[in-house]
């Protein structure tokens, strides 16, 4: 069998070891179009502070080792897939670094080209001091331009914008911090805790612009000005984090893709060719907290992903078991970590949903150090299902999201989060867990005990 991969950096990564793991007398032809594979680029923002030294430790793979795994493994730098022939099995390839272009057939196909920032189209978006977050080459240039900025415009309030504004602030550097919503991080937290990681961002010295669109960039030798529908502003660089966009127009019109251009798969990672598989960021997962196709471009989805897809293509045996979207970051001292809806979103997808707010100290406050934690609970009022969770805590609450987000696959009720089974021991929690307590307030709530 020879199979190509395109693109190769989480999803296609994890497809080539797995197929190799399993048929290691497969032929695989891994075409990618950087000069590197299996950039993590969450390392981007530690890079920044200076957390991580060396921005080469965010790689974890590379086309040696995985040409080492098998004789017939070949991995393909620089080379970009210009167009693809899906019913005849052919790609067209281009060597960047010869200009020279070649054909190259497969049996079976992994597609897992990713995501491009979206950039919005406006007037100035190429200018040099307007910069993207995205993969190594940008990290090297954020990390090399904020040298000389000391005032920095991050534009987008999602969990990247976030991160970078954290990120700058913690090495002294101005930051004007702009959203075009009011909520910040509004696909992960409701209003309670979007305003809690605004005064975070605000108690740190960053400057909010939020309800603000940025609407034109401009610069001379050493500013961006960024003009929006309210202001003008004026940093030394612009970092834009607005939103990834899935990247497939190579199989547009020969596979089924949704309006957003995400790839549909079925369970087994199978497009609607069934010769071509594909995985990660090009590809829309399978929510379950609605049951249906869902953009959510996550390293945890395309590592899965991925490898289900080097698995399958040779007979579709694993079902993907579809996503919550759980996510975490670091904001200062605390940790946010969230899973599957907002009641926002709930309310949009049609569901009949409530949530309740909590905040309770993690552990019993005898004890040195016990952290509020503010919780979110999202439910179905019609059946009490767990639609979703958001906390906030100077604790470390990334397993709760976990297990939350655990029970929202099992389709769990507010009901059982209120009664499951979890430890008690006062360094670690109260004999009830916080969780139980979030649930027994959904469950009061649902009852009208408190109306
Ligand atoms: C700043 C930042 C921080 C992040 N932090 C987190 C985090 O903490 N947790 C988390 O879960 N996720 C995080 N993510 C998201 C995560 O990085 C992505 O979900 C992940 O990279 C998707 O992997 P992928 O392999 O599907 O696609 P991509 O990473 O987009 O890689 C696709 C590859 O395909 C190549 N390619 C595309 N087209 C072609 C072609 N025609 N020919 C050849 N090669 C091609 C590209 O060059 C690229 O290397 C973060 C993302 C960013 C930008």
């Amino acid at each position: 069998m020879r199979i190509a991969v395109v693109g190769c950096t989480h999803a296609g990564t994890a497809a080539v070891h797995e197929i190799i793991a399993r048929h290691p007398e497969t032929t695989v032809d891994v075409f990618e179009r950087r000069a590197d594979i299996s950039f993590l680029s969450c390392g981007i923002a530690l890079y920044l502070e200076g957390t991580v030294a060396r921005l080469e430790d965010m790689f974890y793979d590379s086309a040696a080792e995985l040409e080492k795994l098998g004789p017939n493994v070949h991995v393909h730098l620089q080379h970009d897939v210009v167009t693809i022939a899906a019913k005849d099995h052919q790609l067209e390839v281009q060597n960047m670094v010869s200009g020279q272009r070649f054909m190259q057939g497969y049996d079976k196909l992994i597609m897992t080209t990713g995501s491009y920032p979206v950039v919005p189209p406006l007037q100035g978006i190429s200018l040099p001091r307007v910069l993207m977050c995205k993969n190594y080459d940008d990290a090297v240039k954020i990390k090399e331009s904020a040298k000389d900025a000391q005032t920095i415009a991050i534009i987008g309030g999602g969990y990247i914008g976030v991160e970078i504004a954290e990120a700058y602030s913690r090495i002294g550097r101005k930051v004007i911090f702009i959203n075009g919503v009011h909520g910040v991080l509004s696909h992960y937290v409701d209003h309670e805790l979007a305003e809690l990681v605004s005064d975070e961002l605000r108690a740190h010295g960053v400057t909010t612009f939020l309800n603000e669109v940025a609407l034109q960039f401009d610069s001379d030798k050493q500013h961006a000005f960024i003009r929006t529908d309210k202001a003008e502003h004026v940093a030394d660089l612009a970092v834009v984090c607005v939103g990834f966009r899935a990247m497939t127009e190579l199989l547009e019109g020969q596979v089924v893709t949704n309006p957003d251009g995400s790839i549909h798969v079925n369970d087994y990672m199978q497009t609607s060719d069934p010769d071509i598989y594909a995985g990660g960021d090009a590809v829309a997962v399978h929510f379950n907290p609605t049951g249906r196709d869902s953009y959510a471009p996550l390293a945890t989805n395309a590592v899965r992903q991925g490898k289900l897809a080097g698995r399958n293509v040779f007979g579709n045996v694993v079902r993907y078991m579809g996503t919550q979207s759980t996510s975490a970051m670091r904001l200062y001292d605390k940790t946010l970590a969230c899973t599957g809806m907002t009641l926002k979103r709930a309310k949009t997808e049609g569901f009949n949903a409530a949530s309740v707010t909590l905040t309770d100290a993690y552990r019993p406050e005898f004890m040195a150090d016990a952290y509020p934690v503010t919780m979110v609970l999202v439910y179905d009022q019609d059946n009490r299902r767990i639609l979703g969770a958001q906390l906030l805590s100077q604790h470390d609450v990334t397993q709760s999201a976990n297990l939350v987000s655990v029970m929202i696959q099992n389709r769990n009720t507010i009901d059982d989060l209120a009664y499951v089974d979890m430890l008690f021991n006062p360094w670690y929690d109260k004999p009830w867990n916080y969780l139980n307590l979030l649930g027994q307030m959904a469950v009061e709530q649902a009852d009208h005990l408190n109306a």
